[in-house]
């Protein structure tokens, strides 16, 4: 037999599928006190004498990138090399970076990669980052936590979805089928750290369970997390509707997401963008909460600027006022999207006009068919004031007081 969960593995008989993650391995939460970077080593823009007092002591093979300042848009690779310190400039040249203008790279991690492996005509190869004050680098902190998985035992096998920064695929990891989330872009793929460094600190039934990530020397990052058969929660009311789709069915699913929520509640953590477009569906009909990119711990702010206005309450619009009353708002709207079978919210209002009709009190009306009691609950999350908005606890006792009485039918 195997449990749900994080791990994969084989069992004596050689049948492979998942386990519990500490029966293999201790993994803890990624949860360092700096910065997570794919690019340690890289330190900005600091300046010629800044870089050689930072590789003092010498010692060859140490090294570090900085921004050129002679030449603008360029960067220098600076390295330790028998007791002095040697400056190389990196030219971008259409898109690529080139030392010697014969060997062309991507981007920064694959000319370090390189230049790793072999001098190549530089006065060492790079042997020891320096790393940038702050940072902890991102490859040695999957693997020390036990979150860095193996990608020569990962096959990917089809796109199964478009996320705005890189394809999904569904892939085989182990003979487990697993969903994986792949960044090539360097720049991108450090934003998605700092997400799979969250997903490394929660577990819950209802939350898309990280499996583990691959971070390649090249810049390449791959996020691997349970396979959700039945796609995003959006998609499938919408193509079920309601001949297929029942009354008990819809109050699961506003459960199933309430009780993830309720723990991100219960451990501090704002999701920031909660929706339906943002809930997975298994194979076997439980939604699950995904797409952490915006997820923080409660206290930071954030750049409103790519909000989706819909979903997001006044108080995060007008103020970055980020909250779990913020996301019991979303929630509220995630209620109107499953009980009109993914309609877009505030239909027929133009986007523009949302804002200003919203902060006057505007809600919108209950979907047609919709449960008075479960009407109610959405007009409750969409109270104005967050103080007054009820938590995911309350919610939760709410939705399931319904179910108990059948209040839903
Ligand atoms: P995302 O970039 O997370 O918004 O994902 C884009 C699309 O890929 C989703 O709408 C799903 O259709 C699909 N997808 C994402 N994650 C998974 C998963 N764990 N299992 C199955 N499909 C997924």
């Amino acid at each position: 037999m195997f449990c749900v969960s994080s791990s994969l593995a084989r069992n004596t008989v050689g049948r492979e599928g998942t386990i519990p993650a500490n029966y293999v391995q201790k993994r803890e939460g990624v949860k360092s006190g700096g910065k997570l970077s794919l690019m340690p080593w890289f330190h900005g823009k600091i300046t010629r004498e800044q870089a050689e007092r930072l590789l003092y002591p010498p010692e060859t093979g140490l090294f570090l990138v900085r921004e050129s300042t002679n030449y603008p848009g360029d960067y220098t690779l600076c390295v330790s090399c028998d007791g002095k310190v040697e400056h190389y400039r990196i030219i971008y040249h259409n898109g690529k970076l080139t030392i010697d203008e014969e060997e062309y790279f991507e981007n920064l991690m694959q000319l370090v990669e390189h230049y790793t492996k072999d001098a190549d005509g530089l006065c060492t190869r790079l042997i020891k980052p320096k790393l940038m004050e702050g940072t902890v680098a991102a490859q040695d902190e999957f693997s020390r936590s036990g979150w860095a998985l193996n990608r020569k035992e990962l096959k990917l096998l089809q796109t199964i979805g478009k996320g705005e920064f890189g394809d999904v695929m569904v892939g085989d990891y182990r003979g487990t089928k697993v969903a994986v989330k792949c960044i090539k872009n360097d720049a991108t793929a450090q934003a998605f750290i700092a997400e799979a460094s969250v997903m490394t600190q929660l577990r819950h039934n209802n939350l898309v369970q990280l499996l583990g990530v691959i971070v390649e020397e090249r810049g390449s990052l791959y996020i691997v997390t349970e396979y959700m058969a039945k796609g995003s929660l959006v998609d499938y009311l919408r193509s079920r509707g309601r001949t297929v789709l029942g009354g008990d069915c819809l109050l699961k699913f506003s459960l199933d997401v309430c009780e993830a929520m309720e723990y991100l509640e219960a451990n501090n953590f704002v999701h920031r963008d909660l929706a339906a477009r943002n809930v997975l569906v298994s194979d076997d009909n439980i939604a699950k909460v995904s797409d952490f990119g915006l997820t923080k711990e409660a206290s930071s702010t954030q750049d409103t600027a790519k909000l989706p206005v819909k979903w997001t309450s006044p108080e995060a619009l007008r103020e970055k006022r980020f909250s779990t009353k913020s996301d019991v708002w979303s929630y509220g709207i995630l209620l109107w999207e499953i009980y009109s079978f993914g309609r877009v919210p505030y239909p027929r209002i133009p986007l523009k006009e949302v804002v200003p009709r919203v902060e006057k009190g505007y809600k919108m009306d209950a979907p047609d068919g919709c449960p008075p009691v479960v009407y109610d609950l959405m007009k409750q999350c969409w109270t104005l004031d967050p103080v007054v908005r009820p938590s995911f606890r309350m919610l939760r006792e709410k939705l399931q007081h319904i179910r108990a009485k059948e209040l839903y039918l």
